[in-house]
């Protein structure tokens, strides 16, 4: 099979570059290892059942006919294909005129480990809430930033229901180290709310079977121990040869074209634009790609975009969250809980707009 345009990924950064593909009726193909995409900044609510699960997904196969649901095994730049595996477990060569790579990210696992459980996506959520639900007395949550913060607090809304023991455990001297001060102190103070034990300035060196060991020697221990200290991009990039930065990132130039090949363009997580790996970086280099490709690709003119960090927000429980919008203004509480909310919901216009 051969398409003009391959998108390997429908995530934040894929979904939009493929709607505006569709829009203009280009010939596209987008390519994602599930028949859905899971709505990752709802995975901590996913976790504890707080949410529907159809609320956490959007299915591709419904909004795109030029969808195919395979995994990506390799990208072979050099031969302009990649190859896919079904779910029958039938592999397949698809070639492309020009591709865009939209993996996302895995986690950043970098230390010993046995046994340690990720929100990666919809169904090593439900994994963990099964295990919540069934026998469990005490999880730890390993890393502070925004990730590992409402996970714990959605871990620690049901702690007094089923009698849970939450700990979070933080490197930095406090938790959310990239927001401004007021509100990392207004976060942990919500966690505290929720019986969450917070952790900081203690450096995890391993995670074995729950129990965690930190640099100084000391050790704590728990039945379930949670992964959140970081993300890289999929192996799949650096794998295929790109030149990547420190985080497995394709480096790209201003208009995300690849800096080694010029018929392959990367999006979001997978992109090595120097930026956070956001899904609000994600989604504006969709939407850039989704305009631009069909011009950019006869080399006409196209104006230098520009992706903004508009600001963080991060939900603790269900009626606290913290909002940083640029770096300078921070308030929390329920209005930042609305604004959370409304975010999540501008996805879907986000898409087609
Ligand atoms: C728990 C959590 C909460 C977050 N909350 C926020 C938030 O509130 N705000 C924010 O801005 N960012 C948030 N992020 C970050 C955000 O989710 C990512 O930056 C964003 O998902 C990146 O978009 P992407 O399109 O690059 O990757 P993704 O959205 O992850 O999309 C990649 C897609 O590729 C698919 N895929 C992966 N490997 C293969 C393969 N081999 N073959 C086929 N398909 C494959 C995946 O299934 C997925 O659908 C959060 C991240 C996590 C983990």
């Amino acid at each position: 099979m051969k398409k003009r345009f391959v998108i390997l990924g429908g995530g934040y950064a894929g979904v939009p570059v493929a709607y505006r593909l569709m829009q203009q009726g280009e010939d596209f193909l987008i390519i994602n290892n599930r028949r859905y995409q899971t709505l990752t900044a709802l995975l901590p609510d996913l976790v504890t059942g707080n949410i529907k699960d159809e609320d956490g997904i959007l299915w591709l196969n419904t909004l795109f006919d030029k969808f195919l649901c395979a995994t990506v095994e390799a990208i072979i730049p050099k031969e302009n294909r990649v190859l896919v595996r079904d779910p029958q477990g039938v592999q397949h060569s698809i070639e492309y005129e020009y591709c865009v790579i939209a993996l996302g990210w895995e986690p950043n696992i970098f230390l010993p480990q046995k046994g340690l459980f990720c929100v990666r996506d919809y169904p090593s959520a439900l994994e963990i809430r099964k295990r919540l639900f069934d026998h469990l007395k005490s999880v730890i949550v390993c890393g502070g930033g925004f990730v590992g913060v409402e996970t714990a607090g959605q871990i620690g809304r049901l702690s007094s229901h089923i009698g849970l023991e939450v700990t979070l455990v933080e490197a930095a001297p406090e938790i959310l180290p990239t927001l401004p001060e007021d509100a990392q102190k207004e976060a942990r103070r919500a966690l505290q709310s929720l019986g969450v034990e917070v952790i900081t300035g203690r450096a995890v060196k391993s995670v074995v079977d729950g129990v965690v060991l930190f640099e100084n020697g000391e050790t704590i221990r728990a039945d379930m121990a949670i992964w959140a200290m970081g993300v890289r991009a999929s192996r799949l990039v650096e794998e295929a040869g790109f030149s990547v930065d420190r985080l497995g990132r394709a480096l790209v130039d201003q208009y995300l074209r690849s800096v080694d090949f010029e018929n392959v363009f990367v999006a979001g997580d997978c992109a090595g634009t120097g930026q956070q790996m956001l899904g609000q970086i994600a989604v504006q280099q969709g939407k850039f790609l989704g305009t631009n490709l069909p011009r950019l690709v006869r080399g006409e003119k196209v104006k230098v975009p520009e992706f903004q960090y508009k600001g963080l927000t991060v939900k603790v429980g269900d009626k606290a969250a913290v909002a940083a919008i640029g770096e300078t203004i921070t308030f929390s509480g329920l209005l930042a809980v609305w604004l959370k909310k409304m975010i999540g919901k501008k996805y879907f216009l986000d898409i087609r707009l």
